[in-house]
């Protein structure tokens, strides 16, 4: 197959790792300019979206999320999208765990005072562990369960929201999207593993971090949209919740006047949690394994439009 890899993926990776993983397993591909016609491929490989995409037949993101995608457009041009889910179980999964334990053990209050040459020593009361502590997991996809699993391992009583009470492993105790309030009570971490869509949309409000205890902290992985940001800065102000650990913003890169870089116990990162060194190979996979489903005549999987 000719696969164009958009360069737009370089924010994730070189997207020469991915073309030349694509040309090892049998495919012609060119890393393409933003811009560039699209024409002459069977596939194009890409993060973010452009209109000229739409000139492909296939288009694959390799984010699990493709709520940037205008979907509408690629129905009316036939063109399929097909996205990367069930890859991020354990880059989340681990991005989460370090933000819990960073909170718990201090770590990155010891970090910045670092850069100070401080010896000042954390509270007494302000430290404990994560064992034997409650997480609420919002979600429990890929993300979700990669999350749940690993609490789990730590000794963290784990539960989960999820609109099916189907058991899922690692997770305790089981509550409804219309639960939320009880399932975030008594929880000293929150963490959003939901997609972006108007269910989910600026779903953690006021009342959420009302019901929140004021020792928790709020983690999220998901999409900025989830969370409504005032509410959160509120929450923050006014010490209803502990402390956040921010993968995914509202507004991306997140605005150098934005309040969140400056609290002591709010942990930013630049929507880097599913980052590694083989996550080139991890979407390569997906898109070697839907091209030799269209050249025996199936159908791809992962399509979304
Ligand atoms: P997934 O599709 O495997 O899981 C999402 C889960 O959320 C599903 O089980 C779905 O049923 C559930 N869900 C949807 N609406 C819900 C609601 N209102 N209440 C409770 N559960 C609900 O997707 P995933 O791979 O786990 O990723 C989830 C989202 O996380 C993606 O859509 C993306 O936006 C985001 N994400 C972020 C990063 C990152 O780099 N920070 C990486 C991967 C994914």
């Amino acid at each position: 197959m000719q696969i164009g890899v958009h360069d737009s993926i370089a924010f994730s990776f070189d997207p020469e790792r991915i073309a030349g993983f694509l040309e090892s397993h049998g495919h012609q591909c060119a890393v393409l300019e933003a811009g560039s016609s699209v024409e002459e491929y069977d596939c194009v490989v890409t993060f973010g979206h452009e209109d000229v995409l739409l000139d492909a037949p296939w288009v694959h993101c390799i984010r699990a999320g493709v709520d940037a995608f205008p979907f509408e457009r690629y129905a009316e041009t036939g063109t399929a999208l097909t996205n990367s889910p069930g890859i991020h179980a354990t880059t989340i999964g681990e991005t989460v765990l370090g933000m819990l334990l960073s909170f718990a053990r201090r770590l990155h209050r010891y970090r910045d005072r670092q850069h100070a040459n401080s010896w000042e020593v954390e509270p007494y009361d302000a430290t404990f562990t994560v064992q034997d502590e409650t997480v609420c997991v919002v979600g429990l996809g890929t993300l979700g369960e990669g999350v749940a699993l690993r609490a789990d391992a730590l000794g963290m009583t784990v539960r989960g929201v999820r609109r099916e009470p189907k058991p899922v492993p690692g997770v305790d105790e089981l509550f409804r999207p219309d639960e939320l309030h009880d399932a975030v009570a008594g929880a000293r971490f929150v963490v959003l593993c939901v997609p972006l869509t108007e269910d989910t949309e600026a779903m953690i409000d006021a009342d959420v971090f009302a019901a929140m205890d004021d020792d928790a902290y709020l983690i999220n992985v998901a999409r900025g949209g989830v969370v409504a940001e005032d509410a959160l800065l509120d929450a923050l102000d006014g010490n209803e919740i502990a402390g956040a650990g921010l993968d995914a913003h509202a507004e991306e890169p997140l605005p150098a006047d934005s309040p969140l870089w400056e609290y002591d116990d709010v942990i930013v990162t630049p929507h880097v949690g599913a980052l590694s060194n083989t996550y080139h190979e991890s979407v390569g996979k997906l898109v070697v394994a839907n091209a030799e489903r269209l050249e025996n005549g199936e159908s791809l999987s992962d399509r979304v439009v």
